[in-house]
């Protein structure tokens, strides 16, 4: 099969690599269609993924595909069911494992980080990574299952209640899928804060009832001018410390505050700690998927969330190393790899 193996820090090729073998329990997918992943990004620049990175690899965790071929042990999917694929691999063994916070494990493996991923024409995966996507879906949307699963955790962990004030920091794809989960959680006041006027667009025409533009207005007073007593719930979705910053300066009081976007390793933050005291605020990291990769699924299948939109730019598998480049660029918001176009 054809794959665009990655060879470590700054370099794609594409090849022809043998076709991996079958175990009982895996199955062989299509792979129609495979988002780029801040994550990518990470590693494409030397970083690890939610597990370290072995190259030669096919990178690639947030993908779909259709079913080709079944081990003789596999009873949930057949040939021919469009799947969604859940990259991160538990042993189920470890304590974390073993007390319900699977996110931690000790020796978590991950397909598209230390296991053949969706950049290429094929993959094998075991059959438990798989979930059904309906008929209906498009796979550049049922691609979107994984990222929306750990925004899913993220939203859990921000703990939404009805009537309540969120601001999204960020409108890429996961700040944009906050604003729709946001809404679909019963936020009264949902603000998106985003310098990039496309994505401010795409956000209010999504759930966001306001955007505000953080670069022409200082982004604590423009919530406040909207809510007055500020964000009840913030999600900050950027990377850089200057939106922890705005994250903090648009929180209310007794606000959770999810710092949800992967940062660079050893960045620091200088925290105001007696704004945590006194405003009783409440800190959350937020770590891939656990057991929400289920729940992506039924609303992507049930068409809960409109995702089309935020599919901005596609390429092939020679086109790997651009696509990455572009997943890095302000006029993207999602970019999609299509292993067959
Ligand atoms: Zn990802
Ligand atoms: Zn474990």
């Amino acid at each position: 099969m054809r794959a665009s193996l990655f060879l470590g820090p700054g370099e794609f090729e594409t090849e022809t690599i043998e076709d991996p073998a079958l175990l009982p329990d895996e199955i062989r997918v299509r792979n129609l269609a495979a988002g780029v992943c801040g994550t990518d990004i990470s590693i494409f620049q030397g970083g690890k993924g939610s597990a370290d990175v072995t190259p030669p690899i096919v990178l690639g965790h947030e993908y779909a595909g259709e079913v080709v071929e079944i081990g003789s042990a596999v009873t949930s999917v057949k040939v021919g069911d469009k799947v969604a694929i859940d990259p991160n691999i538990y042993c189920q063994k470890c304590y974390y494992c073993r007390s319900g916070k699977k996110q931690h494990c000790e020796n978590l493996t991950a397909i598209g980080v230390n296991r053949h991923g969706g950049f290429a024409e094929y993959s094998v995966v075991p059959e438990k990574q798989a979930f059904r996507l309906a008929d209906h879906v498009d796979p550049e949307v049922g691609a979107m299952a994984e990222p929306l699963a750990c925004c899913i955790h993220g939203v859990d962990l921000a703990q939404i209640e009805s009537g309540s004030s969120v601001c999204v920091i960020g409108g890429g794809a996961i700040g944009q899928l906050m604003v729709q989960l946001a809404k679909l959680a019963g936020a009264a006041t949902i603000i998106l804060s985003e310098p990039v006027a496309l994505r401010r667009e795409i956000g209010l025409a999504n759930g966001a009832n306001f955007a505000i533009n953080p670069f022409e207005e200082e982004p604590g007073q423009a919530v406040r001018r909207i809510v007055s007593r500020g964000a009840d719930v913030v999600i900050e979705c950027v990377g850089h410390p200057a939106a922890t910053r705005q994250a903090f300066e648009v929180a209310g009081k007794g606000a959770n505050i999810v710092l949800f976007s992967v940062p660079k390793p050893g960045v620091t933050f200088p925290l105001d700690l007696f704004s945590v005291f006194s405003k009783e605020l409440k800190i959350a990291g937020s770590f891939i998927n656990p057991d929400t990769q289920q729940r992506a699924v039924s609303l992507i299948n049930e068409n809960r969330l409109n995702i089309s939109p935020l599919i901005t730019h596609r390429y092939g598998l020679d086109g790997v190393q651009d696509a990455v480049l572009k997943q890095m660029e302000d006029d993207s918001i999602k970019v999609i790899v299509k292993p067959w176009s």
